[in-house]
C-alpha cells in the first residue's frame, strides 16, 4: 500500500525503530517540564482538580445547603479553604474525615448585626459566636463604627480572629467626627465632609452605611442628611442599615422614614432588630410587617432582622430625653444638676413608664456598670432599694440619673411580646442577628443574645414551637444575609464557595445562656469550620483563628 492509498490516520505511521527514541525524548521532556513546574503545581491553590485528595471530608450528614431547599444525605469535601465537592457520590481521600451521621451540615451562620468595636482583642477566638455557629459577623451597626475602614479591616486581619468580619460605616461616628455632639443641622461644608468620609469608607471596603437614630448625635439628624449620605453608599452598591428613630409608639413613622431613605437614595434597606417595644405596642407587628411587604411590592429592597428574645439591650441613657444628652459628658452632668432640668427629666421618665403600664423600673436591668459592678444583673427597682431610697418610681428615676452621671451603664430592658417575635420571625425576609459583641466570659450581666441567638432559634422556634422549618431558619442565617450584604462566595454549601461550615445536632442544639446566668456557650454545634480550617471539634473550640476581613463591593483594590 503506497502512502497515498493509506487511510488518513496511517499517513503518520512511524516505524517502530524510529518510534522508540521519540518516545524516550517525549518521556524525558515530560519529566523535565514536571520538575520545572513542581513548585507551582505544589503551591498553586487555584485548581484543586489537579489532586483528588482534600483537606476535610464530611460524610453521611444531612445537608441543609442554605438555599431553603429540603435536606438531603451527602458528603462535603473541603480543600484550600473552599468547598471542593458536594453531593451524595462525593468520596475522595482526605487528610481528615468527619463522620456527620445523624447531624446537619449547613453553611456557617452570618450574623448581620453585631457591635464588635473595642472588643475584638478581648477574645480573638470569638468563642461566643463560634460556639453559636457564627462564622461571619457584620459590625459597625446602629451608626457606630470605626471611621477609618481601611485601617480597621487591616486591624482585623492582623488580629486573626476565629470569625470573618465585614463592617459598615456608622453615621454617628461620622457626624461626631465632623460636628461633635451638636444638636443642629449640618452646614453645607460639614455635609460635604461627612460625604467624603462615607465615600472613602465605601472605597476602603465597607459593606454599607448604618444609622442609630435613637443615639447621640444621630437623633439630632433630619431625614435629608441621611438620604444624602446613603446616596454615597448607594453609589458603591452598599446597603443602608438602620436602628430606627423609634421602635415603640412611633414605630410606623420610623419605618416610613427608613423606607423614604431607601426610596430616595435608591439603596437596599435593612431594618435592624425589628421589634415592638412597650406593652402598649404589643401586637402591632400585625401593622408593621405588612408595611415591609408593601414596600417590597413597591420595589424597595427592604429586609429586616431580629434577635429571638423578649428583652432588648442598650445603654441606660436611652431612658433620658435626647436633648439633655447633647454635648460632652461634663455639659450633660451640669445640665442634670439643675433642679428644673432634673424635674423635667424625671417627669418624662415617669410618663414613659406609665405608658408602658408599669409602676416601677423593674423592666430595666443593669448589664454592666463600671463604677460599681455590684449593680450588674440587678433591676433599677432593686438597685434603688439597695441604695436605701424610697420604693417609688420617682426615686428610681433619680437612681437612673445618678448612674448616667457616674459614667452610665449598659442595661437589659424586658419589654417585648412573644407573639410579635413569632409573627416577625414568620416573615420570609427576616434574618437573625445577635446585636452583640465578642463576649468576655464572666464579665458583667450581658443580654444572653450574644451567646445563644442561633441556637435559640433552632431549639425554641424550630424544634419546639415549629414557627419556621429547619431549612428556612438556616436560609435566614446564611444565604439571605450573604445576598443582602453581597458576600458573594458565602452563605451556601456549593462548590467553589468559602468553606464556612457548621455541623450540628438538630435534636440537641440549645442556647444555654439566660438572663440570670448569661455566661454560657450554646451546645450542639459539634463542628465549626471557618475558611476550611477546623475550629470546633466535638463541641470544643480548638483555638484556630482562620477568619479574615471581608470587603464590600466598593473596594478600590
Ligand atoms: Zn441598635
Amino acid at each position: 500500500m503506497s502512502i497515498a492509498h493509506r487511510p488518513f490516520y496511517f499517513r503518520f505511521f512511524i516505524p517502530i525503530d524510529k518510534l522508540f527514541p521519540l518516545l524516550l525524548i517525549n518521556w524525558a521532556m515530560k519529566w523535565a517540564l514536571l520538575f520545572l513546574l513542581f513548585p507551582f503545581v505544589a503551591l498553586g491553590q487555584n485548581d484543586p482538580g489537579d489532586n483528588p485528595d482534600c483537606d476535610i471530608l464530611i460524610k453521611n450528614g444531612k445537608i441543609v445547603d442554605g438555599t431553603g431547599n429540603n435536606w438531603y444525605y451527602g458528603n462535603v469535601a473541603v480543600k484550600y479553604g473552599k468547598i471542593f465537592k458536594i453531593g451524595r457520590d462525593v468520596n475522595v481521600p482526605a487528610k481528615k474525615t468527619i463522620d456527620a451521621s445523624g447531624l446537619i451540615i449547613a453553611p456557617g451562620f452570618i450574623d448581620v448585626h453585631t457591635h464588635l468595636e473595642g472588643d475584638e482583642a478581648k477574645d480573638p477566638n470569638a468563642t461566643n459566636f463560634i460556639m453559636d455557629g457564627v462564622t461571619t459577623c457584620i459590625t459597625g451597626n446602629c451608626g457606630s463604627s470605626n471611621i477609618d475602614i481601611e485601617k480597621y479591616l487591616q486591624f482585623i486581619d492582623s488580629l486573626k480572629l476565629s470569625i470573618n468580619v465585614a463592617t459598615l460605616i456608622g453615621h454617628n461616628d461620622v457626624r461626631e467626627k465632623v460636628m461633635g455632639r451638636a444638636d443642629r443641622d449640618a452646614t453645607p461644608r460639614e455635609m460635604q465632609q461627612m460625604k467624603d468620609i462615607v465615600d472613602k469608607a465605601m472605597r476602603d471596603g465597607a459593606v454599607g452605611f448604618s444609622t442609630g437614630l435613637i443615639y447621640i448625635p444621630g437623633t439630632y439628624t433630619k431625614t435629608p442628611e441621611i438620604v444624602a449620605l446613603a446616596k454615597v453608599a448607594a453609589k458603591y452598591n452598599g446597603v443602608y442599615t438602620t436602628h430606627m428613630r423609634n421602635e415603640g409608639d412611633s414605630v410606623t413613622e420610623a419605618i416610613n422614614e427608613a423606607l423614604t431613605i431607601g426610596r430616595e437614595a435608591k439603596i437596599p434597606v435593612e431594618i435592624s432588630h425589628f421589634k415592638l417595644s412597650g406593652q402598649q405596642n404589643w401586637g402591632r407587628s400585625k401593622e408593621t410587617v405588612p408595611m415591609i411587604e408593601a414596600a417590597r411590592k413597591e420595589g424597595i429592597e427592604v429586609t429586616i432582622d431580629q434577635y429571638p428574645y423578649t428583652a432588648s439591650s442598650t445603654t441606660i441613657s436611652t431612658l433620658i430625653p435626647d436633648e439633655i444628652l447633647a454635648g460632652t459628658s461634663d455639659s450633660v452632668n451640669a445640665r442634670l444638676q439643675k433642679p428644673g432640668v432634673r424635674k423635667y427629666v424625671i417627669d418624662y421618665m415617669l410618663q414613659k413608664l406609665k405608658k408602658r403600664k408599669l409602676k416601677h423600673f423593674s423592666y430595666a436591668v443593669v448589664a454592666y456598670y463600671e463604677t460599681d459592678t455590684s449593680y450588674d444583673g440587678k433591676s433599677i427597682e432593686q438597685i434603688n432599694l439597695i441604695r436605701g431610697k424610697k420604693h417609688t418610681a420617682k426615686d428610681e428615676a433619680e437612681t437612673v440619673i445618678d448612674i448616667v452621671m457616674h459614667g452610665g451603664a449598659s442595661a437589659v430592658f424586658h419589654g417585648m411580646s412573644e407573639d410579635d417575635i413569632k409573627r416577625i420571625m414568620k416573615y420570609p425576609f427576616n434574618m437573625f442577628a445577635s446585636d452583640a459583641s465578642i463576649r468576655q466570659f464572666n464579665v458583667g450581666f450581658p443580654h444572653p443574645r450574644g451567646y445563644g441567638t442561633n441556637a435559640r432559634v433552632l431549639a425554641e422556634y424550630v424544634r419546639q414551637a415549629h414557627v419556621i422549618s429547619l431549612e428556612e431558619a438556616v436560609r435566614r442565617m446564611t444565604s439571605l444575609p450573604a445576598q443582602k450584604f453581597q458576600l458573594h462566595d458565602r452563605g451556601l454549601l456549593a462548590e467553589g464557595y468559602a468553606a464556612d461550615i457548621v455541623i450540628f445536632d438538630e435534636n440537641k442544639v440549645q442556647d444555654v445562656s439566660t438572663y440570670d446566668h448569661p455566661h454560657a456557650y450554646s451546645v450542639g454545634f459539634n463542628y465549626v469550620i471557618v475558611n476550611g480550617v477546623l475550629t470546633v471539634e466535638n463541641g470544643k473550640h480548638l483555638g484556630a483563628r482562620a477568619g479574615h476581613a471581608l470587603y464590600g463591593p466598593g473596594v478600590s483594590k
